[in-house]
């Protein structure tokens, strides 16, 4: 196996994406230019261990009534405004091919009609704690060029941590060790549903990234159709193995493995790298060693050391313009209908916006939107920076 000579990727170049089909056009020598454009305010990170006014601290109440437990470490309820809802009331949602049929209707009890509008009101909410907005079913279209499907699911929110002021940064590895846990276990409530296609597990970190709480938390949104992004993965992945009868994340892991020059941190069952097709200035992808392709499938050694390596690279990130650094993350594995999936490597994707300091954030705007994504900053010149952070939080140093 050779190596890229570094020299060859300091001028400007497109890169190319295997598990998207896609390009990205490095343009590294526009570091220089000076920037006079939007300044983020910085965040400083003074939050409570408890806010009384947080909807997803211990105890607290929520919008629509509820009150959260006084949960120990993690906790997932149903998201109270989803964007995906089930079947309609007291009607069985169609069954996936070739598997059994869901056991009970979904979404009889509780249900509000999608006349009473948009939040419901609060006092129907109270009434019934299952209550959720269940709009009309929809019919699919296919009319030429105008094509549109029914989509179905289920969203649910996870509480990292009862603590208000950590993040995942902070938490200790056992706790996150917990939130993988946990991660799983909604995995496989949703694939029981009988009916879901696909689980979505996700984490919008800080106001940068549009997240509307501070409280360490994240989503999982599991729908009945798979979405496009991980579609195209699993079709790439597939297409790789049918050619070469070998996984394409492995191979590719192989290869940065070799090189080193993207790798920012790893242990034994994990490599954290900057990919070599990013696009988001500090993005990083999460893979382990071993080839799986299912967060159930971790053994519990590999989800301890998967905690061990997030937090690294968590400490790493704030550590880097000293501030909480802000993220969407992501996991994409294979499908949970029983579809083969050949050639998935489970991931995760971490997409921070910033840039050059903690109130400097990278727009994809402009040729992003029209032509292609674009970026400044190398991925080598970026894992550099990341491998050259402390991973203990610049917090917890004494
Ligand atoms: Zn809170």
């Amino acid at each position: 196996m050779g190596t890229v000579n570094p020299a060859l990727l300091t001028g400007l170049h497109r890169r190319y994406n295997p598990l998207l089909d896609e390009w990205v056009l490095v343009s590294p020598h526009r570091l220089s230019r000076p920037w006079q454009g939007q300044v983020e305010p910085a965040h400083a990170d003074d939050r409570p261990a408890h806010d009384p006014t947080c909807y997803l601290c211990p105890g607290n109440t929520r919008a629509n009534g509820l009150r959260n437990p006084a949960y120990p470490s993690t906790y997932a309820f149903d998201n109270d405004f989803p964007a995906l809802v089930e079947a309609e009331p007291g009607r069985k949602p169609p069954p996936i091919p070739g598997r059994a049929a869901p056991d009970q209707p979904v979404g009889a009890p509780g249900t509000i009609n999608v006349a009473q509008g948009f939040p419901p009101p609060r006092e129907a909410l109270r009434r019934d704690h299952a209550a959720v907005v269940r709009p009309a079913s929809c019919s699919p279209v296919s009319d030429g060029l105008l094509r549109a499907l029914p989509q179905r699911g289920v969203c649910r929110v996870i509480c990292f941590s009862p603590r208000h002021d950590l993040t995942l940064a902070r938490m200790e590895t056992t706790g996150i060790r917990d939130v993988a846990d946990l991660w799983a276990e909604e995995v496989e409530r949703a694939a029981r549903a009988g009916w879901l296609r696909y689980v979505q597990v996700f984490e919008n970190k800080g106001a940068a990234m549009g997240c509307s709480n501070p409280h360490p938390h994240g989503q999982i949104w599991a729908s009945a159709e798979v979405p496009h992004l991980p579609e195209r993965k699993l079709a790439m992945q597939a297409k790789y193995h049918a050619a070469h009868g070998r996984d394409l994340l492995g191979d590719y892991l192989a290869r940065e493995l070799a090189e080193g020059v993207r790798v920012v941190c790893q242990n034994d069952a994990w490599v954290v790298l900057v990919p070599f097709w990013a696009v988001w200035p500090f993005e990083t992808m999460v893979v382990p060693r071993r080839c799986v392709d299912d967060l159930r499938s971790l053994t519990p050694d590999e989800r301890l050391l998967l905690a061990a390596v997030f937090r690294d690279l968590t400490a790493r990130y704030d550590n880097l313009f000293r501030c909480p650094f802000p993220y969407s993350m992501g996991w994409h594995g294979r499908t949970i209908d029983g579809a083969a999936n050949p050639g998935c490597r489970l991931h995760a994707v971490f997409y921070p916006p910033l840039l050059r300091s903690a109130t400097v954030r990278k727009f994809l705007v402009g040729y992003e939107m029209t032509a292609e994504p674009q970026r400044d900053l190398t991925a080598e010149h970026a894992a550099d920076r990341l491998r050259e952070q402390s991973p203990v939080h610049y917090l917890d140093r004494r």
